[in-house]
């Protein structure tokens, strides 16, 4: 089996978020950048597969700046195969993206793709469903549990109030939730060797897609700040603060 996980450079889930003065966007000049959470789920996920001898290859795919190469040897260290860059410095929406990716499959003909649920920088929780669709394939999202059974992939997904386990017919696109594993850190000689796996970059016009955005951001804020709590000495106090200061009584 040939494995294709999709990565993203974002924003570090450490970081706290700045948004520019002007609005338009959270401000990324000299801040961490590293790969999205649940993508580094996903090339955890398709290591262990192929671990298991449930895959041969592993191939990385990233759609960013020239920095996400940095993104894409973290994935190579972490244990996939080679990798790819299609280079882009703007910003690309899930579809073109999705677009993009079905390109790749196209011409690396994966058995499966294994992709984050959600990049934390757009949340949008798109990509992977709309590249299944665009590629006439099945879709298990969400999952918490992947196992191969016998020519299908049997996916657990978390599901509002349970877990729903759903069988695919290979191939098949799958999208990763946070109880599904917990990835690895690169061991230093991992890092080293990652340095000479092969990387290729590629352009959007190479896959003939159209990335001009569809979308107009209109405004970007930061969320209101939180006052400081009270202690209230009692009861009567707490009811009237609920009443005539909160009045949500
Ligand atoms: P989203 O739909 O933006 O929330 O992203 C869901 C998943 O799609 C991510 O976790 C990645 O696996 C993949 N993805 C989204 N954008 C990119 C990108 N620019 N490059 C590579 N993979 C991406």
């Amino acid at each position: 089996m040939k494995i294709l996980v999709a990565v993203k450079r974002v924003l570090d889930y450490n970081v706290k978020a700045r948004v520019k003065s002007d609005q338009s966007g959270v401000d990324l000049s000299n801040v961490k950048m590293s790969m999205n959470p649940f993508c580094e789920i996903a090339v955890e996920e398709a290591v262990r597969m192929k671990e298991k001898g449930l895959a041969e290859e592993i191939i990385t795919v990233s759609i960013g700046p020239s920095q996400a190469q940095e993104t894409l040897r973290t994935s190579l260290a972490m244990g996939a195969d080679r990798s790819i860059l299609i280079e882009i410095d703007e910003n690309v929406e899930p579809l073109a993206v999705a677009k993009l990716l079905k390109g790749v499959v196209e011409k690396e003909s994966p058995n499966l793709v294994i992709m984050g649920k959600q990049s934390i920088d757009g949340d949008n929780n798109q990509t992977g469903q709309m590249l299944a669709a665009l590629l006439g394939w099945g879709q298990g999202t969400f999952a918490s549990k992947v196992e191969k059974d016998g020519d299908q992939l049997k996916v657990t997904r978390e599901v509002d109030g349970g877990l729903e386990t759903v069988g695919l017919k290979l191939p098949a696109v799958v999208t990763t939730d946070l109880r599904l594993n917990e990835p690895r850190y690169a061991s230093l000689p991992n890092i080293m060797k990652a340095k000479k796996k092969p990387l290729d970059t590629m352009a959007p016009s190479d896959f003939g897609v159209d990335v001009s955005p569809r979308v107009v951001t209109l405004k970007v804020t930061e969320p209101p700040k939180r006052e400081a709590g009270i202690k209230v000495e009692s009861v009567e106090q707490l009811v009237d603060k609920l009443q005539n200061e909160a009045k949500v009584i």
